[in-house]
């Protein structure tokens, strides 16, 4: 029977009492999975597997919201008294401006959504399927009803499945049902009218596998999944909303209350004290109002964590929580995995130790090629029974595969087995063969709190045989004996002991293998069945070398401030000699997960801070870890990959998921994930972090002063009952052109050099320092006095109004032209190449802000708009004599700082 869509999806509910060969045939598959081509056909007939993304505003209310903003409304409020006035210049401007502003913001946060969305993208699921029975990784989205999908611990449900395999298999379901225990699933039918968390035949889409392993077929895609009923979303990466930002929105309200109340004064002391026509004091309080209020800062903010977070990406991290940025800028410690997060993850067995040889093996990487010597000669490996017999058990007690692409050799699964296979290809034993000749019966898979593997075969005569591999201190408890010439003598525990402390000195990562023989009619395989009488075949040495950049990276966050701690399963020797070779630890100590067990948390405050490496710790560990040092006041940024490191993830300030060896169950838990799973990529983050912040502290520095300049010589006038320095447009002219091209530029600035060299910032610290509110008074201090000194000496040169305001406006945006330059570095000095040209965005703005101001003051129709009228040479040299001095000041200032020995404001 060919499989009919439109009448499973009405029966969709019903999958869960229906018997599997029932399932397999409605949907006209097998246990092995379906053709290639049926495949594609029928992704091509039921489109991808993909839940509609949720709704969200259309692009005419998007541009509306940018409406909805306390300034608008000022703006539109002034726009209908000057209409009402007759001042229809000045109405039409205002319009003008209010459209071009919702226009602008309506870009930009047109383009921090997609950035956004780029990396939601990124973040996409994998699924492990079965087609024609091979095994293979395909994106989640190509999934179709009738694929046969294997599930493990870790996993995200990719698609709902009806389940016909299950071994221990637990799947927490709390996105559905709300329910965060885990059910146990198991392969009967269930009950036609069954609540969905009953249904335990079933795993559903977004769901997640806590514990063992399954296998299922996908009986609903994309839409037709219990998730995709219930709702439109499952969201990945928040909006963009961050604390800092919620601070800065929350600062801008009061500010905004603030200078409306400050206007609304101005205009009773204008009209009643200073005798100001009604009109004119009107619109002094408006200009009042439009130029003290930071209206760019809030969208400026936003695109620089937006920009922040894309540069990560491109650096291989991928932020899920937007708070993350910032929080990374204030990491203090970092516990991070060993392997293939400091090391290369990239294994080669380089030594086999059995109880009566010990063998070196050559040939690098996954390439199966290689010989064997001992004590440096050359042996014939099919003399030395027990290692074949050692290299079985490391063969079929795998999950891993090996296959040749072209000349290279790739490995699938997990790497340390992968180097267990190539071992057994070197000594001539074909994978195939060795797998039919003791096809396995059932497994107990690695998980990293037991720390070993079991498999159950038979061989053609029935006869049972268990294989265990796994850390040698676990498999040691297991045996009684030990394998010589082919048999089984009493274990010798100081001969095992001392080979395993010599080889983890030179930095290797030991595995022990054992066997033992069980009756042929046992077909199932517990714990029980292992924990002793085993026969000890042997060890192997495996190297893991450190990844050159992770060396690097430990450098670089020594000197940034921040602690970097190892957190492995490995063994303490191997542990503490691989740290010595990163930078990490003193190559002596390290405390090892049973120490951590035995200690009280006033021992344990005390060993986290002075320890770097901790040795055979599993997931709990972790979290007891993180705990710890954040009650000594630590940020902590912690790796994980597995389903058990969740809960560290989660507790940690920064939760760092691995993108390509992670579970999705540590993914889900993590603030970032790491596309390369390499150490290095953390610190890159905490860099881009850093730059965030200060890029975010830079704007802030920027943008007040120059509100508070225009704001300040506008009272300043009013006090002494001058005509207006500045009239409304000309303020609206002023922000609109200096937020737009010039503040914007500092989101783009490239990390100081001093970023990593400096310690972390005070997480619980304003983000305005003393110093940088003193910088900011100061600065607006200066545009006062400068514009106002020329404004003063214009009029009393007997100057017309209209030129006298033309010199304002330009001195101001001379003013801020150059205090971009200033606020490149807040305490460095910007008298370097660098310094002054470092940014092109910056040089960009500056050309076009130019180009602007000359049309703004030579062009008659601007003129018309503006009032303004044109400038001599003169009048410039004036207005660049100033807007230099207020440059030379802050420079000044910044170098009186710095002598005064402060490194960061
Ligand atoms: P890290 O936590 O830094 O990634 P790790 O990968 O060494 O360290 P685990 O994967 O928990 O930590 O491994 C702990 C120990 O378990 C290893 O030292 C090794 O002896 C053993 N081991 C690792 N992988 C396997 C496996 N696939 N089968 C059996 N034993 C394994």
């Amino acid at each position: 029977m060919s499989y009919d869509s439109d009448r499973v999806a009405n029966e969709t509910a019903l999958w869960h009492s229906c018997s599997v060969e029932k399932v397999l045939k409605e949907f006209a598959t097998e246990q092995s999975g379906l053709a290639a081509t049926e495949a594609k056909l029928r992704l091509e007939k039921y489109g991808a597997n993909r839940l509609k993304p949720p709704k969200t505003e259309s692009v005419i209310t998007r541009f509306l919201l940018q409406f909805h903003n306390v300034l608008i409304y000022i703006l539109l409020g002034a726009f209908v008294v000057t209409a009402f006035l007759g001042h229809w210049i000045d109405s039409g401007v205002i319009l003008g401006v209010v459209i071009i502003n919702a226009i602008i913001g309506f870009i930009q946060e047109g383009k921090a959504e997609k950035a956004l969305n780029a990396i939601r993208r990124m973040l996409s699921l994998n699924a492990n399927i079965l087609r024609e029975g091979q095994r293979m990784q395909i994106p989640a989205q190509q999934l179709v009803p009738g694929d046969i999908v294997l599930l493990r611990s870790g996993d995200k449900i990719p698609a709902d499945l009806r389940l016909f395999s299950c071994k221990n298999l637990r799947i927490e379901e709390a996105a559905l049902t709300g329910e965060s225990e885990a059910v146990e699933k198991s392969i009967q039918a269930v009950e036609a009218i069954t609540a969905i968390g009953d249904r335990f035949c079933m795993a559903y889409s977004g769901t997640l596998v806590v514990y063992g392993q399954g296998m299922g077929v996908v009986v609903a895609t994309g839409q037709h999944t219990e998730i995709g009923r219930i709702s439109q979303m499952i969201a990945q990466v928040d909006k963009l909303a961050s604390p800092l930002l919620r601070q800065m929105a929350i600062f801008g309200r009061w500010l905004t209350i603030a200078i409306l109340v400050l206007a609304a004064s101005i205009f009773g002391y204008g009209l009643l004290l200073q005798d100001y026509p009604l009109d004119e004091i009107f619109m002094a309080a408006v200009s009042m109002a439009i130029a003290a209020i930071p209206e760019g800062l809030p969208a400026i903010m936003t695109i620089t964590l937006a920009l922040g977070v894309q540069n990560m990406a491109r650096r291989n991290a991928i932020v899920r929580r937007l708070p993350a940025v910032e929080t990374l800028g204030a990491v203090t410690v970092i516990c991070t995995d060993k392997t293939g997060t400091l090391t290369r993850n990239e294994m080669t067995v380089q030594n086999v130790i059995t109880a009566h040889d010990q063998l070196r093996v050559s040939g690098v990487g996954y390439v199966p090629t290689g010989g064997f010597s001992r004590d440096g000669k050359e042996i014939q490996i099919t003399d030395y029974v027990d290692m074949l017999e050692l290299f079985r058990a490391g063969l079929l007690c795998n999950e891993a595969s090996l296959h040749q692409r072209d000349d290279t050799w790739i490995i699938q699964g997990d790497p340390t087995e992968g180097a267990l296979i190539t071992l057994a290809m070197k000594a001539e034993l074909d994978p195939i063969s060795e797998q039919k000749t003791l096809p396995r019966a059932d497994v107990i898979p690695f998980e990293s709190e037991h720390r070993f593997m079991a498999t159950l075969h038979h061989d053609h005569a029935g006869h049972g045989l268990i294989y265990v591999k796994g850390a040698p201190e676990e498999v040691l408890a297991m045996c009684s004996y030990q394998l010589s010439q082919g048999e089984d003598h009493p274990i010798q525990l100081d001969f095992w002991r001392a080979k395993i402390s010599a080889t983890s000195k030179t930095g290797q990562r030991m595995l022990a293998m054992a066997s033992r023989v069980v009756q042929a009619k046992q077909q199932t395989l517990s714990i029980s069945d292992v924990e002793a009488g085993l026969t000890l075949l042997g060890l192997v040495g495996i190297i893991d070398p450190p990844r050159e950049e992770a060396i690097t990276a430990v450098q670089q966050c020594h000197a940034a401030g921040i602690h970097v701690k190892m957190i492995t399963g490995d063994h303490c020797i191997t542990a503490c000699t691989i740290g010595a070779k990163l930078g990490i630890g003193d190559g002596q100590r390290a405390i090892t997960g049973i120490e951590l067990d035995d200690m009280d948390d006033v021992q344990l405050h005390q060993v986290v801070a002075d320890v770097d490496i901790f040795a055979r710790a599993n997931p709990e560990h972790k979290l007891r870890l993180v705990t710890a040092l954040q009650n000594n006041g630590e940020v902590v940024a912690m790796t994980g990959d597995g389903v058990n490191d969740a809960p560290a993830l989660k507790r940690a300030d920064i939760g760092v998921a691995m993108g390509q060896k992670g579970t999705e169950v540590a993914k889900e838990a993590a603030e970032m994930v790491l596309t390369d799973d390499n150490f290095a990529s953390i610190a890159h983050a905490v860099e881009e972090g850093r730059t965030v912040y200060d890029n975010i502290r830079k704007t802030v520095v920027y943008i007040i002063p120059t509100s508070g300049g225009e704001a300040g010589i506008l009272i300043l006038a009013i006090i002494l009952g001058m005509a207006l320095p500045i009239t409304p447009v000309q303020i609206l002219w002023i922000n609109m052109v200096t937020t737009v091209t010039l503040a914007i530029s500092l989101s783009f600035e490239r990390p100081e050099s001093g970023v990593m060299s400096r310690p972390p910032h005070d997480p619980h610290a304003s983000i305005l320092s003393g110093f940088l509110v003193w910088r900011i008074v100061f600065v607006s201090l200066l545009m006062i006095a400068g514009s106002f000194a020329l404004y003063f000496w214009e009029i009393t040169q007997g100057s017309s109004v209209e030129l006298s305001r033309t010199v304002v406006v330009n001195v101001l945006v001379m003013c801020e032209i150059v205090y971009l330059f200033n606020c490149r570095y807040l305490l460095a000095s910007v008298f370097s190449r660098q310094g002054l040209f470092g940014n092109r965005y910056v040089l960009l703005a500056v050309g076009l802000l130019l180009l602007m101001q000359l049309l703004f003051t030579y062009w008659s129709v601007m003129q018309q708009l503006f009032g303004t009228t044109a400038l001599d040479a003169e009048a410039w040299g004036r207005i660049i004599v100033i807007s230099l001095i207020l440059f030379l000041l802050i420079e000044f200032e910044k170098f009186v700082l710095r002598r005064r020995g402060i490194q960061s404001l």
